[in-house]
């Protein structure tokens, strides 16, 4: 066989030694064997413990006791590498004067399986058992790619056994098809592990337990438990629970296999133990000395804490402290951090194949993602660009307005207008956007295009609307109707430029007077969209449907960098019409790591966690608990104004906050909150729970009422 073939089956493996792995592969094979019309290979990658078998010749082979098992009720079974001594397969090896390869097993096995047969590997023992100085049994299950049976003797210890097993198989990539749990003593016999106190009726209620534990911590980990499998007095008898489970395993074969991480795999490098960890004091000197963060001085900056893991809505700093998260990460973080699917979605595609080129290629996370944010985004959205990150979808969505209106024969629509106080991202074109005052456009003069700039949105989000609140924008594109490719704008909420909650009809009467105009309306979703305002975008409280939007940050589950630019048809077809001179209709953007397979899969698990979450209701719940929170601060004297919209809740102060010691001081108060300038706010993950919200809201309370805002 082609040894980039792909073999078909699973793999399995135990969740311990003598959990049943054979008897319950014998079953397997005969069953699963069946519904392929005999096309089943069972195979025994590694067999020690075996008998030199006598042929007359003295050349007879082995006899592996697994082997001759299975043979027993499914003949096409076959050991690979077969070794005498009945231990480990690297000490086997080793004693026989061999060594064992990772990658040389996968192929001999993708070579003992005949074309179109499904594959039923069995391992030996656990996950952990060594094939040699550095690779394990789970190194061979990577080559492999199989998707994992595992088999568990239901006895005590077996949860604990089970789900690390699960843990590992699935922080490794790999697709957990389902757990078989499995009677190994006869009950008379007792289970010596249950203790010598326990009688009948002890141990009938812990391996019960067992079963109901399993099944409700694997569903947890989305793998199903396929049977329970009682003693089998009579070891020839049919097992109707198992039938079961093969029949649920022959529905997972007609559905694709996931790919093999082999022929170019790399043994893994286990690093020399011991490895000594720096201080956390050393980690901070040299950031400190040499590293720049957001905003800050190189050599005199802001203090920072070293942060060394994040689960749920914790951020976990080197020092202990365990802080209450009230900023997802600028946005990103919305189903909390450490999300079990998150990283299994990550560390598959790791796998597979973590970034080709997307010139000349295409992938499947990519297309899954673009198909997603199309039914997801308002009606008439029909083209997906991925961008690298938010600032970068802007500056796609900017170019793409330009060459529409060049290719329209609007040549001369080369300039932007946008409101003030908006945020875009810190590139250039992003940059040339943002509030001229809090985008630095004095500093940068001569550098950033002049584009145009008017008023804010002045009517409140909750407050009647003033129609005169247009008229600045109104004014402005029929002077300069010539000039402007497209109004640019965060729909409803202006973030960092200062959380500005305005009003929808605003964006409602903005989108009609760039329709009358031909200008285009580019909305930018990367704060808003995916939930943050309430609505799914933002610009669904106005109705309005933007020509081009860019979305990121939620987008990501806050896993890694990355972001994406919608467009009508029109658009596309706009920019199609142009003549050679003028772009020739293609886009003029293509970064290298356009449509990272790591950032598409994990942003499509990010949206199917959304989606079947309760996000309306979670945002609805943070909503009341921050209004509920905020609201006394406006009696405080440092406050001025409290504005809540979905799960977003602001405070603004009267004056610009000095931002270390207001973060020391919410750091010993347990909760992480930056605040920036005038304003002190909050944008929890969606799952934070009530005390989370209100630990948070307390905090910003005791700043203003220390008079520290
Ligand atoms: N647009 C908006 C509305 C944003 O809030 C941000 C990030 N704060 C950006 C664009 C830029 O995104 P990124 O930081 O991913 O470049």
């Amino acid at each position: 066989m082609d040894p980039s073939g792909r073999l078909r089956g699973f793999f399995v493996a135990g969740t311990d030694t003598d959990a049943g792995k054979t008897f319950v592969c014998a079953r397997l094979a005969r069953l699963l064997g069946r519904v392929a019309a005999g096309r089943l290979s069972y195979l025994k990658p590694v067999q020690t413990g075996c008998t030199p078998r006598l042929d007359g010749t003295g050349a007879g082979g082995w006899s592996a006791p697994d082997v001759d098992a299975v043979a027993a009720l499914w003949p096409q079974a076959k050991a690979l590498a077969c070794f005498e001594p009945p231990c480990s397969p690297h000490l086997a090896a080793s004693l026989a004067g061999e060594e064992l390869a990772c990658r040389d097993l996968a192929r001999r096995c993708a070579d003992a399986v005949p074309e179109g047969h499904i594959a039923l590997v069995e391992g030996a023992g656990g996950c952990w058992v060594p094939l040699n100085s550095q690779e394990t049994m789970l190194d061979l299950m990577l080559c492999l790619g199989l998707p994992v049976v595992l088999v568990a003797a239901n006895r005590l210890g077996c949860l604990n056994h089970a789900m690390l097993s699960v843990e590992v198989l699935q922080a490794r990539g790999l697709e957990v098809a389902g757990i078989i749990l499995n009677r190994t003593r006869p009950p008379a016999e007792g289970d010596a592990g249950l203790g010598s106190q326990a009688g009948p009726a002890d141990e009938l209620r812990i391996l019960e337990d067992n079963e109901a534990s399993l099944q409700r911590f694997a569903a947890k980990a989305g793998v199903p438990l396929l049977a329970a499998v009682p003693w089998q007095a009579d070891a020839a008898a049919p097992v109707p629970e198992l039938e079961a489970a093969a029949a649920r395993l022959s529905e997972r074969l007609a559905r694709p296999q996931p790919r093999s991480s082999w022929p170019s795999w790399p043994s893994w490098s286990v690093p020399a133990g011991g490895e000594s960890r720096e201080s956390m004091a050393q980690v901070l000197a040299f950031d400190r000395a040499h590293l720049w963060h957001p905003y800050t001085s190189a050599l005199k900056p802001l203090p920072v804490r070293e942060a060394v893991a994040a689960r749920g809505t914790r951020i976990c700093l080197a020092d202990g402290t365990e802080l209450v998260d009230g900023m997802s990460s600028w946005w990103c973080a919305v189903h909390g951090y450490g999300n079990p699917a998150l990283k299994a979605a990550m560390a598959r595609q790791v796998h597979e194949m973590s970034h080709v080129m997307f010139g000349g290629l295409s992938h499947r996370p990519a297309v899954a993602l673009a198909r997603r944010l199309l039914d997801l985004a308002p009606a008439g959205m029909r083209h997906v660009f991925f961008a690298d990150s938010g600032s970068v979808a802007v500056e796609v969505a900017l170019k793409m307005a330009v060459q529409y209106q060049i290719a329209a024969g609007h040549g001369s629509r080369r300039r932007f207008l946008t409101p003030l106080g908006g945020y875009h991202g810190d590139t250039q074109g992003a940059m040339s956007v943002c509030d001229p005052v809090n985008g630095m456009h004095t500093l940068f003069s001569g550098l950033l295009p002049k584009h145009y700039f008017m008023e804010r949105p002045s009517s409140r989000f909750d407050q009647p609307f003033d129609p005169r609140s247009l008229d600045d924008a109104r004014r402005i594109l029929e002077a300069r109707q010539d000039e402007i490719a497209c109004v640019v704008l965060e729909p409803i909420v202006q973030g960092a430029g200062g959380m500005w909650f305005y009003h929808p009809r605003y964006l409602e009467g903005l989108a009609e007077l760039c329709r009358a105009y031909g200008i285009l309306l580019v909305l930018d979703e990367i704060a808003t969209g995916f939930g943050r305002t309430g609505k799914l975008f933002a610009s669904e409280w106005a109705g309005v449907v933007p020509d081009i939007m860019c979305v990121g940050k939620a987008l990501t589950g806050g896993m890694m960098t990355g972001g994406a630019v919608l467009a009508s048809g029109a658009v596309a077809e706009g920019i199609e019409q142009a003549g050679p001179a003028e772009g020739g209709g293609v886009l003029m953007h293509g970064p290298t790591f356009m449509a990272n397979p790591l950032f598409c899969a994990t942003a499509c698990q990010s949206l199917d966690l959304l989606m079947a979450s309760p996000w309306q209701e979670r945002v609805r719940s943070i909503e009341a608990w921050l209004k509920a929170g905020l609201a006394p601060c406006l009696a405080l004297p440092g406050a001025c104004d409290v504005r809540v919209l979905g799960a977003i809740g602001v405070v603004e102060a009267r004056r610009p906050v000095d931002m270390a010691r207001l973060q020391d001081f919410f750091v010993s108060r347990g909760v992480w909150i930056r605040p920036f300038n005038r304003n002190v706010y909050l944008m929890p993950p969606f799952v934070s729970s009530e005390e989370d919200v209100a630990l948070l809201c307390s905090a910003i309370r005791g700043a203003f009422e220390a008079g520290l805002c």
